[in-house]
């Protein structure tokens, strides 16, 4: 999603020049510097200080947290004359620096099983493997990222080689999916000591940023790096890539402005406009707020994402907990709103917003799914009314509910649900939480009336124009209406 700046490439940076990418310049050159996963670079630089390293290797994880870099630290502290005693690569020596620059080394091949996959690959691994390295003292390392795409035959002749290995040679599989391994080639998981990196944090990931912009000599904001931090989702490697971008777009610092521009970001007032909207049960307000960031040429597939964190955080407040990495003027809004939304409006609604993100991407008409999304956000029915209701009926002065109002002609798909009297106190919660308890959002008061039958108007309209946006529209209403 996020592509490295092409290294090599020059920004013009007042005062200076950066000829290297941030992430290549700033990857690590020892354990010690290997971002979070300290649980597993301690073990290795363990493993190597006390000459106990094994020949294979499984690191797992998402992308971006370090697996590739492990394994060249590893092959570096193999193979490094000035290694410390507690097992780190100096990090310096030719050695070294031809490795962690994956250059030129010929004692460590890395292998990209996605574009190398199949049984020749493998039997020429086989044969390669065979030779000895370089020098009597050094290790030839193999590295095999994206094993997963390796096929079964491959697998076979891997487990050939780890069955008898030559010495001095290890293999380190990298993979985002380990599960596909354990499918494809379980004897050979069995032969290989296997650790699960990390998803790094946003704070951590801030940590960093804020660690190579002052080495760089670069102004950021807190707001602007929280916001690249949010961005590259627990990828160090895209945080410093966006940072990249940022500071090739930006002449005077990295600025919450210069984040937006660059990568394209909405700004957080625009959230907090719209979770306004929202609570406000302004449904109208919705069709003006996004032609407005429609003309303004955002990424409705960005916008998305955004209004997925906003009303993440605002269920942590929910639930009593502190909203993360968000600016202040959110974190108010966010305070404002405590008492507006329940976590059962919020899990509905961040449930609404998962179910259509994959026919989102495919749709034509994105713009009318956000669209008709905010209008239902607007118009859902709070479970706020049934938990006074619950509340009034524990304190027993139990109260039939009246069905309120027609529901609009050909929608009427809910039968009315009739409410018997409170549960214990622990499943009140979730009856709470189960839209199904409810009336929903239909049985409303007449000015709401009035926009549901102009949305209704627009569906079947929609409806008929792209089947794509019917199906989710459908899928909008069970999610919501139920
Ligand atoms: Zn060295």
């Amino acid at each position: 999603m996020f592509d490295v700046a092409p290294q090599g490439l020059e920004y013009h940076y007042p005062g200076k020049t950066m000829a290297l990418a941030l992430a290549r310049k700033y990857r690590p050159r020892k354990f010690s510097e290997v971002a979070v996963q300290s649980h597993v670079s301690n073990t290795l630089r363990g493993a190597i200080a006390r000459g106990r390293v094994a020949h294979g290797y499984l690191l797992c994880g998402p992308r971006g947290v370090g697996k590739t870099t492990l394994a060249r630290v590893l092959a570096m502290a193999l193979n490094c004359q000035a290694r410390s005693p507690e097992g780190e690569p100096c990090g310096e020596c030719i050695s070294c620096t031809r490795i962690w620059s994956g250059s030129s080394s010929l004692d460590v091949v890395e292998i990209d099983a996605a574009s190398n996959r199949g049984v020749d690959d493998a039997r020429d691994l086989r044969e390669r493997a065979m030779y000895a390295p370089s020098g009597d003292e050094s290790y030839k390392v193999y590295i095999v990222d994206e094993a997963h795409m390796l096929t079964r035959e491959a697998w076979n002749a891997l487990l050939k080689i780890l069955e008898e290995p030559p010495p001095r040679v290890i293999f380190v599989f990298a993979t985002t999916e380990p599960q596909k391994i354990a499918q494809a080639a379980a004897p050979v998981l069995s032969r290989l000591q296997r650790f699960d990196l990390k998803r790094i944090g946003q704070d951590e990931i801030s940590g960093r940023l804020r660690h190579v912009l002052s080495s760089e000599g670069i102004d950021g904001s807190p707001e602007a790096i929280a916001m690249i931090s949010r961005a590259a989702d627990g990828s160090m490697r895209d945080a410093l890539s966006l940072a990249d971008q940022v500071v090739a777009v930006s002449d005077a610092g990295i600025t919450a402005d210069s984040v937006r521009e660059a990568l394209g970001l909405v700004a957080e007032d625009e959230y907090i406009a719209i979770l306004g909207l929202i609570a406000e049960k302004r449904a109208a307000d919705v069709f003006p707020t996004v032609q407005r960031l429609a003309d303004a040429g955002i990424d409705f597939g960005v916008f998305l994402a955004g209004i997925a964190d906003v009303l993440r955080a605002q269920l942590a407040v929910a639930l009593g907990g502190e909203a993360s990495g968000v600016a202040a003027r959110t974190r108010e809004a966010l305070a404002a709103h405590s008492a507006t939304f329940t976590p059962g409006d919020l899990l509905r609604m961040l449930g609404a917003l998962s179910e259509m993100e994959p026919r989102f991407r495919k749709s034509g008409q994105q713009q009318m799914l956000v669209e008709m999304l905010l209008v239902r956000f607007a118009l859902i029915d709070r479970s706020v009314r049934i938990e006074e209701l619950l509340g009034e009926l524990r304190g027993g002065t139990p109260k039939q509910s009246a069905p309120s109002g027609a529901a609009p002609s050909g929608s009427a798909q809910t039968p009315p649900v009739p409410r018997g009297p409170a549960p214990t106190t622990q499943t009140e919660r979730s009856a709470a939480l189960n839209p199904s308890v409810e009336a929903g959002f239909l049985d409303a008061g007449k000015g709401r009336m009035t926009t549901e039958s102009v949305t209704q108007q627009r569906l079947a309209s929609l409806r008929q124009k792209d089947p794509v946006l019917g199906a989710t529209i459908d899928a909008l209403d069970l999610e919501l209406i139920d």
